[in-house]
């Protein structure tokens, strides 16, 4: 069996204890992996605390910082062939997704690279004629970085490049599903050259997560998960009060009218809700259609979904894969049979296959108000799909969830384009396109999505503190001490 490590101050190390990864193709395990334990949480953290305030890191100019993010993004686009086929083995994620993903990973290091030196202060011009006073951006200082298994190594870049680019020190926990390639990744942080302790990573479930979140030397946390997980982290971090930035699931609406492009509108439907086997924060997994045309476009959308090629995950030709864990595909059943039980019509799919590994076909339920699929997050391929004859009435069932992450809407109609834009309650709006993303582009929700932005410039102020400086420029001695100036 392989056998990976964590990463704490600059060293590798098994953990006092560890786990059995299964291959998710397979359910047959394939490599150990360490479970940090809470001291284990402890020394990361310390580590990370000595690490921010060390010379070589916090003497380290923005430039310089941003040299090593550059070095780390060509070491990943160097690396990203292994580390493709290991995320790809852990976590049954499609190569093909695997590797496209990658490149993109190397590409938002180097955006955060470019941006650890413009992150500028500013200057006040402050209403008193003796004083000048100016804003100084620092770095927050330990940030907590937790991701689920699914695009751990993207939910990790987007997570690391803006804090590092900062100047604030990491711990990083992964998943206890599918650890593999953030572990692996692990090897390059230290090749690129990050001092001891400013990046650890280790493996870890709800002890270790705990441990971290409640951690009274952690002043931010960045996660990404369901947002049960999110409640507790909340309520770990208000003893120390650290800031919090969360990014948490969807039940994303995607909109098609009847003057939309039917075929260009299915394809974004099926890459909307099938890529990474539905595993998406931002699946579309909520199809509202014009009851004009809902009967064809469904029929188009089957026929769509039953040409899928299922298989293993390595294989190039195939296009859904297993889901991470067998726990993940019982929900799914579960949740289809609640689903059904409360009259949602199968229209395909519907049914866990006999045999090895955590495959589930792509699925779709015809809905009526009020399904539990149409409420609560599948985080599988399973789309749920409803009726409406208005406008308005799109926009009325569209908002109608506790979510608000992402959104799509497909019309030829400018007009409406903009109105539906405007009434849409999401962190993200597509219009004739979906699953679109860029370093450059914000990225996050509201309400049971979650708070916070990743990506851009916002993702990196996001981990800097403000200090207001008060410099008093005249020689004349102070007057009045009981008369605030
Ligand atoms: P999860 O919330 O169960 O786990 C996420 C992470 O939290 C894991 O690393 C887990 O070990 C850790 N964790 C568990 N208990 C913890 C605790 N008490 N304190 C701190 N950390 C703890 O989520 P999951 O099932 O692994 O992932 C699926 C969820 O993630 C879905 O809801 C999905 O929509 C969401 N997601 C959101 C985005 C986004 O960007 N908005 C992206 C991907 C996934």
């Amino acid at each position: 069996m392989d056998r990976f490590q964590q990463l704490i101050d600059g060293v590798f190390e098994d953990g006092a204890q560890g786990f059995d990864s299964l291959d998710p193709a397979t359910g047959t395990p394939w490599a150990r992996m360490p479970m940090a334990s809470a001291a284990d949480v402890d020394r990361a953290v310390r580590a990370a605390h000595r690490a921010f305030h060390a010379p070589d890191w916090a003497g380290m100019t923005a430039t310089a910082r941003g040299r090593l993010l550059y070095r780390l993004a060509d070491l990943v686009q160097a690396a990203a062939p292994r580390l493709a086929a290991l995320e790809t083995r852990d976590t049954g994620k499609i190569i093909r997704e695997t590797s496209a993903q990658i490149a993109y990973v190397a590409e938002y290091y180097r955006y955060y690279a470019g941006l650890a030196d413009k992150i500028e202060g500013a200057h006040l011009p402050i209403d008193k004629p003796d004083m000048e006073v100016w804003l100084r951006r620092e770095p927050v200082g330990v940030v907590a970085c937790i991701v689920p298994w699914n695009s751990q190594l993207f939910l990790t870049a987007v997570k690391l490049g803006p804090a590092l680019a900062a100047g604030c020190t990491v711990v990083l926990k992964a998943s206890e599903d599918g650890p593999a390639p953030l572990l692996d990744f692990a090897r390059l942080v230290v090749e690129a050259g990050f001092p001891a302790g400013v990046v650890n990573i280790l493996t870890g479930g709800h002890e270790a997560g705990q441990a971290l979140t409640s951690h009274p030397l952690v002043a931010h946390i960045a996660f990404t998960g369901g947002p049960e997980t999110a409640r507790h982290i909340v309520r770990a971090s208000a003893e120390n009060l650290a800031s919090t930035s969360l990014e948490l699931g969807g039940k994303s609406p995607f909109i098609v009218f009847d003057d939309a492009d039917l075929e260009s509108a299915a394809n974004a439907q099926v890459a909307g809700i099938f890529a990474a086997t539905g595993q998406s924060c931002v699946a579309g997994s909520r199809l509202l259609v014009q009851n004009t045309v809902k009967g064809a476009f469904l029929k188009r959308l089957k026929q769509k979904a039953e040409a899928i090629h299922i298989g293993a995950p390595q294989a190039m030709e195939t296009e859904v894969g297993p889901l991470c864990t067998a726990r993940q595909r019982d929900r799914i059943a579960g949740l289809i049979a609640r689903s059904v039980a409360a009259g949602a019509r199968v229209v395909t799919g519907g049914t866990a296959p006999a045999g090895p590994g955590f495959f589930f076909p792509p699925t779709i339920l015809d809905c009526p108000q009020n399904s539990p699929a149409l409420q609560e997050e599948f985080f599988g391929p399973v789309l749920s799909v409803q009726g409406f004859d208005t406008e308005a009435e799109a926009l009325h069932l569209a908002n109608a969830t506790a979510y608000g992450l992402a959104s799509g809407v497909f019309t030829q109609s400018l007009t409406r384009a903009h109105r539906m834009i405007r009434g849409l309650r999401a962190g993200i709006v597509w219009v004739n396109t979906y699953r679109a993303v860029s370093p450059i582009a914000p990225f996050g929700g509201h309400g049971l999505s979650g708070h916070g932005r990743e990506g851009g410039m916002a993702a990196a102020l996001d981990y800097t503190t403000v200090k207001t400086v008060w410099l008093r420029t005249s020689d004349a001695p102070i007057p009045d001490p009981f008369v605030m100036r």
